[in-house]
């Protein structure tokens, strides 16, 4: 009898169980895989559902999809975003989410989303994205620049602390979003002065960023708070000044104010040279006589080093905070015009 039952002793018997296991751990481990692939794809399409795309441009109902067009409608979806066309290629990102299952698409749409206007679309794609994979750094930042610029304050500074916990150096989005949250708070403009001036005082490395504000609240308070170094970050604002608005003390301890005010014709004289050559150009031709220059303006990104004619307190490419840099040359003062329109 027990010559027809197996001996488990014997070390062929143990390696064929052995391997028998191993085959059957393979099959489930396989199937576990196919299933939790099926339910992810379900899981995505149902998501989908949210996004109707009958406001798109593209007719991409009756189209047939074929394995092969993914790698070119994906590229021609990406053309379409970056020349500003952003219906059209929300509906080839759609159509292609929704053919080939590939959730890696998703933060393309949730972009393409964001760059069309569709803030809370976006933020739904992006949340929906970091509920699978919690240290998605990109996608986070994104989620807080969303929740800020949707005024929710609150959502933005959780996101903040989320990439503090993941070792992100998080000081001066923390420090714009307080600046933010005053200045969109339905208090008065002597408050927010007082609030921002705070700000200030306990953010030493933002405080010119945050100063700018101060000179469009209250321009006679904020000279309290302005020191030499800032200069280069505030020449655009302390350009437009108004003679009451001035401080001479302060001018004439610092040449670059000096030149500045002497140029925009608020003090009578200036015989000082600065390293500015900029005022120092408009400084000298106005001693001999030729007033038709004026300071012009660009603002540079120091990270991403794009380039835009208005001031920013985040990088409209790259999205940074008081990355902002001035550069300064010299233009040729625009004529006063006196059209009217009657
Ligand atoms: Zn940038």
């Amino acid at each position: 009898m027990d010559s027809f039952l197996p001996n488990y002793n014997d070390p062929i018997v143990s390696i064929l169980l052995l391997l028998g296991i191993i085959f059957i751990v393979s099959v489930l481990s396989y199937a576990y895989s196919i299933w939790k692939q099926e339910q992810r794809a379900k899981e995505l399409l149902g998501f989908l559902k949210n996004f109707d795309s009958k406001e798109c441009a593209l007719d991409t109902e009756n189209m047939k999809f074929e394995k092969s067009m993914k790698k070119p409608l994906f590229l021609l979806a990406i053309a379409y975003q970056k020349s500003g066309e952003y219906s059209k290629s929300i509906n080839l990102y759609l159509y292609l989410l929704k053919h080939t299952k590939d959730s890696s698409i998703l933060n393309n749409l949730a972009m393409a989303y964001f760059k069309a206007g569709f803030l809370q679309r976006a933020l739904d794609i992006y949340l929906e994205i970091i509920s699978k994979n919690p240290r998605n750094i990109e996608v986070l930042y994104q989620i807080e620049f969303i929740y800020e610029k949707l005024s929710n304050f609150k959502n933005a500074l959780d996101a903040i602390e989320v990439l503090e916990a993941q070792g992100e150096s998080v000081d001066a989005l923390k420090v714009n979003l307080k600046n933010q949250e005053i200045d969109r708070s339905f208090i008065s403009r002597e408050d927010k002065f007082i609030q921002i001036a705070e700000l200030v005082k306990s953010n030493k490395e933002y405080a010119p960023f945050l100063i700018r504000k101060l000179f469009k609240l209250n321009p006679k308070e904020a000279w309290s708070y302005y020191k030499s170094e800032y200069f280069d970050i505030l020449i655009d604002i302390l350009d437009k000044l108004k003679k009451e608005n001035i401080d001479l003390d302060i001018i004439s301890k610092n040449i670059q104010l000096e030149q500045l005010f002497y140029i925009n014709g608020l003090i009578d004289n200036c015989d000082k040279i600065s390293a500015n050559y900029a005022l120092n150009i408009l400084c000298s031709s106005k001693k001999c006589g030729v007033d038709s220059g004026r300071l012009k303006f660009l603002y540079l990104c120091s990270k991403c080093k794009n380039s835009y004619p208005l001031p920013f307190t985040r990088c409209p490419n790259c999205h940074r905070v008081f990355s902002s840099k001035i550069e300064v040359t010299v233009g040729k003062k625009e004529e006063k015009t006196d059209y009217s329109l009657q």
